[in-house]
């Protein structure tokens, strides 16, 4: 249970809480906030009733966490995170999504990657994507350029103005990759390689979880925890697509509901990749803004300055004259769509 103390609660009725709850068995975390100081308590509910510990002086509330995260749930955190970078970009609640975008890999070709970066940048695009390190499938596959690759990710960055993401795969990058990203991607595999969740958790760089091949979204949602539950709560969730029983026409299916039965669950920023999430071009367009009407914090699609010969996931990915002319509809489709979601809740006010 969750326990949220008055704002003029003393430290003495603070400790009585505590001292409670931790002599009959409970796990506390005690969070100083601004405002009011919240105490996690995990245990057996039983033996102190929430109804208990709502009678002690200087108790404000206690609620009862239905769902096993804690700290990614709503019931904990009624409003949405929001993640801001330093340059005013802003990820979560009422800001307008944003857009992610770039090669799968970042290739040998830094003129290429370059490219693919201005036209990202001229789309009004915030984020440049690119791996360095891949997960494949195949091991005669391409693996990604590894350190190199972040190099080229970061000047591209730099010169066209745009945060970079790239996923990591083993914790003992994190250093060197820290000095590369502004944003960490954990992949579909490794959703559930909790020691990699954990490194990231132990760091303040933002992350990007993209929901695993087969996770259900309480799994999902629990790997965010894990992140969480080291102190990095800069947790960005990303549908991109689960395994079902028919790939016959896309790669994967994508879990449009599963973005509002998230935003119903937890506070955390979700955006949505339809690149990985249906494999093919064709369905980038309507995916991302299906993405965008369910309430998807953001895009992340692939574009490549030649997917024809690209190392990895040419098939999906957009070549430059296609993801402008796709970007600039997305783009009036959420303008749009972020104008009358801000009438909306002007009105509801
Ligand atoms: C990627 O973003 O290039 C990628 C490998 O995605 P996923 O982990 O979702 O398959
Ligand atoms: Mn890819």
């Amino acid at each position: 249970m969750i326990i949220i103390m008055e704002r003029n609660a003393t430290k003495v009725q603070i400790q009585r809480v505590i001292d409670l709850l931790k002599d009959n068995g409970f796990e506390v975390r005690c969070n100083v906030g601004n405002i009011h100081t919240v105490i996690d308590a995990i245990g057996d509910k039983t033996t102190v009733t929430p109804g208990r510990i709502a009678a002690l002086d200087g108790v404000k509330e206690v609620k009862v966490i239905r769902e096993p995260f804690r700290l990614a749930s709503r019931d904990r955190k009624p409003e949405d995170t929001v993640i801001e970078f330093p340059n005013g970009v802003k990820i979560g609640g009422n800001n307008k999504p944003v857009a992610m975008v770039g090669p799968c890999s970042v290739e040998n070709d830094y003129a290429g990657l370059l490219r693919v970066a201005v036209a990202a940048k001229e789309m009004g695009c915030e984020f440049l994507r690119g791996g360095a390190f891949k997960p494949r499938t195949s091991p005669y596959d391409f693996q990604g350029y590894g350190e190199k690759a972040l190099r080229y990710l970061k000047r591209a960055g730099e010169e066209t103005g745009l945060l970079t993401v790239s996923e990591i795969m083993d914790a003992s990058d994190l250093p060197m990759m820290l000095d590369y990203v502004d944003v960490l991607q954990i992949g579909a595999r490794n959703v559930q390689n909790f020691k990699l969740l954990q490194a990231v958790g132990r760091c303040s760089k933002p992350v990007i979880l993209k929901r695993g091949l087969a996770s259900t979204i309480r799994e999902f949602l629990l790997a965010a925890e894990h992140i969480m539950y080291q102190g990095n709560s800069k947790v960005i969730l990303c549908e991109r697509g689960i395994r079902s029983f028919d790939s016959a026409f896309t790669r994967n299916v994508m879990d449009i509901a599963s973005i509002p039965v998230i935003k119903k669950y937890s506070h955390l920023p979700i955006i949505v990749d339809p690149s990985h999430g249906t494999g093919q071009r064709y369905l980038i367009e309507p995916m991302a803004k299906a993405g965008l009407v369910v309430g998807a914090d953001g895009v992340m699609i692939e574009v490549h300055h030649d997917p024809e010969n690209a190392l990895s996931d040419g098939k999906q990915s957009l070549s430059i004259p296609m993801f402008k002319d796709i970007m600039a509809r997305i783009n009036t489709f959420n303008n749009r769509l972020h104008y009358e979601k801000t009438c909306l809740s002007a009105n509801v006010k």
